[in-house]
């Protein structure tokens, strides 16, 4: 659907009816209002005044052009900022979960990026299961078209599958809303046809996002979602070096970023991930997918949303009460936060 149509304030139907979870035990996100929901930062809204008040200089003192156009310019300078990953100057954004009051220790999100990819997916979601681990998985439209069933697979294996655009654009971040909605939109289609699960969070190439991405999304029911740490892992060829990045200052509702791709070191996943499972479970932290988290602060204060439950994850580790974990965790041998990745066992 055109961005000039949801403005006008449409019924949203976006491809197949959505496989939304309809329970708020199942961590259940209600649907983006759309675009008449969406509500700029303060940034954009200054942004978008300066741009008025621009173009009213220039009707009226067209031999300004020079300076107008250098604010223009420092004005775009500092959006620029904004395109940072974990940035929340352009809209919101989700580069850590929530934790509620209580929940001690608090869950830990893992996310995979740019799968899937036969030669890495089915051994990593047998590393998952071994742990009972459940990670979200942001998969690229195109490959899913190729490996339809591993998408298939890790809906089975109780994963979630995330949008992270159709072809991988490398400057997506520079694009048209609307080349932007379209690339989403395909990947969003592909990927709802092929595993009946509709993707609830958006990450861009690069976690990039431009300025003009946050309506995108509010068109496309997304949520952007980035990490609070990466493991640099396509460019390290030491596992050690990402375990550590990963492992320093690990804290509840930390988002870890890594990929489901080939990389520098032929076995870099086999190396990182079961230490750095082995390690949230001796902190009593589970390891859950985004879509079954809690709801984000932004997302709750969005009209439509539901408030912030607490999800199936928790109840299901104290019998519904998240307070009544918090005195086991307390009663575990106490570890040393910030120890060597290696002695994570
Ligand atoms: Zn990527």
């Amino acid at each position: 659907m055109p961005l000039t149509q949801a403005a006008g304030h449409a019924p949203l139907r976006l491809g197949p009816e959505p496989c939304l979870p309809d329970r708020p035990e199942d961590g259940g996100f209600a649907p983006w209002p759309g675009l008449q929901g969406w509500s700029p930062t303060p940034a954009i809204r200054a942004s978008l005044a300066l741009h008025a008040a621009s173009l009213c200089a220039f009707l009226a003192a067209p031999e300004w052009w020079r300076t107008i156009l250098a604010i223009l310019g420092s004005n775009h300078a500092l959006l620029t900022c904004g395109m940072w990953p974990r940035s929340t100057m352009l809209g919101p954004n989700l580069s850590r979960l929530p934790v509620p009051a209580g929940c001690d220790p608090g869950p830990i999100a893992l996310t995979f990026d740019d799968g899937p990819d036969p030669r890495i997916t089915p051994r990593l979601l047998d590393l998952l299961d071994r742990y009972e681990a459940k990670a979200s998985f942001f998969v690229i439209g195109r490959e899913a078209v190729r490996h339809p069933q591993l998408l298939r697979e890790m809906v089975a294996r109780g994963h979630s599958v995330e949008n992270h655009t159709y072809a991988h654009p490398l400057g997506f971040g520079c694009w048209t809303p609307w080349a932007m909605q379209r690339e989403i939109q395909r990947a969003q289609d592909t990927i709802t046809a092929i595993c009946g699960q509709r993707p609830l969070f958006f990450r861009p190439p690069a976690g990039i996002r431009s300025p003009l991405l946050d309506p995108v999304l509010a068109v496309t029911e997304l949520r952007l979602a980035t990490w609070t740490r990466r493991g640099y892992d396509t460019v390290s060829d030491q596992p050690e070096r990402v375990l550590r990045r990963l492992l320093h200052r690990l804290a509840p509702g930390d988002i870890l970023l890594l990929h489901d791709r080939p990389t520098r070191h032929r076995s870099m996943l086999e190396e990182v991930v079961p230490r750095l499972l082995a390690h949230a479970r001796g902190y009593g932290h589970q390891v859950v997918s985004l879509r079954h988290a809690p709801l984000p602060p932004d997302a709750a204060a969005r009209p439509g949303a539901p408030a912030c439950p607490a999800p199936a994850a928790y109840a299901s580790r104290s019998g519904g009460d998240c307070r009544a974990d918090s005195g086991n965790a307390r009663r575990r041998p106490p570890r040393e936060r910030g120890s060597a990745p290696g002695s994570a066992g």
